[in-house]
């Protein structure tokens, strides 16, 4: 029997992310994957889930993509000592310090400008983990010298075989449904993203309303930082669009690129990250608060790209549950009480309670629903708005383009995942602005 150190299960994003690391460390490792890789003739082994594997390996780097249920798995863990996610991997190989990002919504947005204003403060800080390749490759680039903090955001897949994950500092942003149909309960998603914050080793940031969570789930005597733009008793709070720290105001949200109040609590837990792991003198640096003021999202996250005839037209096909869709709800309601938002719903779901949508319907003038699960959502909706089935996702973006009027906000926020008509949300929010464009003329 062959033995080797590492083996690759699973050649997606991180698979590839760890091979490589693999092989800059150089271990003896070998690849997993159900499909063909032109690229690796002497390191893949043959796939056959009704088999045992013909080797032994130390460590087994597990890819998210392969979930529980999976017969490979069982000859994945018959052949090697330890099962591991590549998150583990690459964290038990380096001493650069980390910080974790997790949470249901804003895990992108708030990794990207904490990294940017770690840069702000003097440090060469990468972002790493879920947002890009894999957290293996801010290894790589560490261990080269080139980086001297990695920001990792971290998502629920990549928590789920983890019993720790070693962190300077832990980040929850939110808990709210998603991924149910996964994790099979969200008792069980929220202990799953309380895995981060139990491995903190100087300090856990937490969304202050997650008090049951805290109270059932976090288990470490490491100081909590809170934030909130709706709970005043919190370290740090919104108080007439200032950001305040302890009653402090230190940051002006109304300056910044950066808007909403789901962008607020971004900021917040950002700057919260940087004072547990530099100091409360964060909060006056200059180039922080510049590096604040001109941080913009990134785009198809409650992204407006048009304004034309009085319509605002947003694209926010990262709101793939209802959580992200309430917080395009709050940020695009018109001040005056007036229903003035059309609003695009459905695609793939995940197990979701669409039902969270309802209290944050009162601006909604009409539902047009799209998609796998549009009947769904028409039935967990149904008597609190006007709704139309439009059936598949074009000919909703064309109709509600269509009845849009000076006033309105033409807003895709689907709350469900776009695989069930696109190749990924990317790809959902392009086409939109496509048809946006071909039929305002823009
Ligand atoms: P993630 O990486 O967790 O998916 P993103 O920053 O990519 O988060 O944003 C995903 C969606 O969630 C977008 O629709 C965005 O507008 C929304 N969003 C971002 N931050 C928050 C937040 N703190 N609370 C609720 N929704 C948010």
């Amino acid at each position: 029997m062959n033995n080797y150190e590492i083996l690759i299960a699973g050649y997606g994003v991180s698979g590839k992310a760890a091979a490589r690391l693999a092989a800059f460390l150089k271990k003896s490792y070998l690849v997993l994957d159900e499909k063909e890789q032109p690229d690796l003739p002497d390191a893949l082994a043959p796939w056959n889930a009704a088999e045992p594997l013909p080797y032994h390996f130390q460590t087994a780097v597990l890819s998210p993509g392969i979930r529980a249920g999976n017969p490979l798995l069982r000859q994945i863990k018959a052949a090697s000592d330890r099962v591991i996610g590549e998150l583990e991997f690459a964290a038990e190989n380096t001493d650069c310090p980390l910080i974790g990002i997790t949470g249901t919504n804003g895990k992108t947005t708030t990794t990207e400008l904490t990294t940017v204003i770690f840069q702000a403060a003097g440090e060469a800080a990468e972002s790493a983990g879920n947002i890009g390749a894999g957290l293996s490759d801010g290894v790589i680039a560490h261990r080269n010298g080139s980086v001297d903090r990695l920001i990792v955001e971290i998502s629920s897949f990549q928590l789920e075989r983890a019993e720790s994950f070693p962190v300077e500092v832990a980040a929850v942003l939110n808990l709210a449904s998603d991924h149910v149909d996964r994790h099979g309960s969200m008792e069980e998603y929220a202990k799953v993203k309380f895995v981060l914050a139990n491995s903190a080793r100087k300090a856990v940031v937490l969304n202050s309303n997650l008090v049951q969570e805290r109270k059932m789930f976090l288990k470490t005597d490491v100081p909590v930082i809170t934030f909130s733009a709706y709970d005043q008793t919190a370290d740090l709070t919104l108080k007439d669009d200032w950001i305040c720290w302890r009653g402090k105001p230190v940051f002006d949200f109304n300056s910044a690129a950066l808007k909403g109040k789901h962008n607020a609590e971004n900021m917040m837990a950002a700057l919260a990250i940087l004072a547990a792991a530099k100091g409360e003198q964060m909060f006056v640096c200059q180039p922080v608060l510049d590096a604040l003021k001109n941080f913009a999202p990134d785009h198809h996250r409650a992204e407006c790209f048009l304004e034309k005839n009085g319509i605002r037209y947003v694209d926010d096909s990262k709101a793939t549950n209802p959580h992200a869709v309430n917080a395009a709800l709050e940020m695009f309601r018109s001040n005056d009480g007036k229903k003035n938002i059309l609003l695009l719903l459905g695609g793939l779901d995940k197990d979701m309670d669409f039902k969270e949508l309802i209290p944050y319907l009162t601006s909604v003038k009409k539902i047009f629903l799209a998609g796998e699960c549009r009947q769904k959502v028409a039935a967990a909706l149904a008597g609190c708005c006007d709704m139309e089935d439009c059936g598949d996702f074009r000919s909703a973006a064309r109709k509600m383009c269509v009845e849009a009027v000076s006033g309105d906000v033409v807003l895709l926020s689907p709350a469900t995942a776009s695989m069930d008509e696109f190749k990924n949300y990317r790809e959902r929010g392009n086409c939109f602005k496509e048809i946006v464009r071909e039929v305002t003329g823009a």
